[in-house]
């Protein structure tokens, strides 16, 4: 579905961004990774060190792709960092980092990649929010705020180039099986218990599979949903359209 489009995908290197790159290039499309940590890079993949929080290192990064490739088509916006607590448990400064990489992050990449989409015949982006763009999860204030924000970046973005022919939609994952989940799972005095409890909350009994959320985002940006903008699809076991609150 996507033969000789290219395709960035921001933290590609790991987890939901990885199993997004694959079904990409899968259908046929080109990846750059775009990440802070390409150690785990696919080698299928062409790689590029880039902080999505600091705008030189995008600007650099996007230049290097068009460089390599002479195109870009797809903008998948899917590093992101997770915050702990409610609203009194980070500071001003952890605030400014986390929404500076979930949510400005997406408008750098975004942004330096938009004289290339405009020039796509099947332009798209995919943008990876959360179940906490909607739920507002507990005890993850900081967290659901820069996810909120971006399905109204979303809506936006899309509104502002439709006419452009760029198409702007997200994915909004319930906890997933990645790394990020795997750390805190390690970090639990019992990882198997805590793991098991997780899986029972679940509404289907299990996390969600990074290639769930994969097909997802591979169908936002295939000709397949080419009047589909602005919107989202909720990988999450029914948890946001069901009204089950994760404990
Ligand atoms: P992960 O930690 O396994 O992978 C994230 C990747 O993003 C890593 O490769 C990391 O190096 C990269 N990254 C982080 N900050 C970066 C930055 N400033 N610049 C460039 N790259 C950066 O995490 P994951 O679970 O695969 O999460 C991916 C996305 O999915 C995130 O946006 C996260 O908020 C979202 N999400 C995850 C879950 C879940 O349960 N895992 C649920 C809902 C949404």
């Amino acid at each position: 579905m996507l033969d000789g489009l290219v395709a960035i995908v921001t933290g590609g290197a790991s987890g939901i961004g990885a199993a997004i790159a694959a079904a990409l290039h899968d259908e046929g499309a080109k990846i750059a990774v775009l990440d802070r940590d390409i150690s785990g890079a696919d080698e299928r993949f062409a790689a590029f060190t880039a902080d999505v929080s600091d705008r030189a290192s995008v600007d650099a990064a996007v230049a290097a792709v068009a460089e390599r490739f002479g195109r870009i088509d797809i903008v998948i916006n899917n590093a992101g960092v997770g915050a702990q607590g409610d609203i009194a448990a980070n500071d001003d400064d952890e605030w400014a980092r986390v929404l500076s990489i979930n949510v400005t992050g997406i408008a750098r990449v975004t942004s330096a990649a938009l004289p290339w989409l405009r020039k796509s015949p099947s332009a798209a982006v995919c943008n990876t929010a959360s179940i906490a763009s909607t739920t507002g999860l507990p005890q993850r204030a900081l967290y659901s705020a820069s996810k909120g924000a971006v399905s109204a970046l979303t809506r936006a973005m899309a509104a502002d180039h439709l006419r452009e022919g760029i198409r702007v939609n997200a994915v909004n994952p319930g906890t997933a099986d990645t790394p990020w989940v795997g750390r805190l799972l390690d970090s639990a005095d019992d990882p198997a218990a805590e793991r098991a409890a997780l899986n029972a909350r679940q509404p289907h009994g299990r996390l969600v599979s990074p290639d769930e959320v994969a097909g997802a985002v591979l169908y936002l940006v295939s000709p397949a949903s080419g009047s589909t903008t602005g919107t989202f699809i909720e990988v999450d076991g029914g948890m946001a359209q069901l009204r089950l609150r994760p404990e």
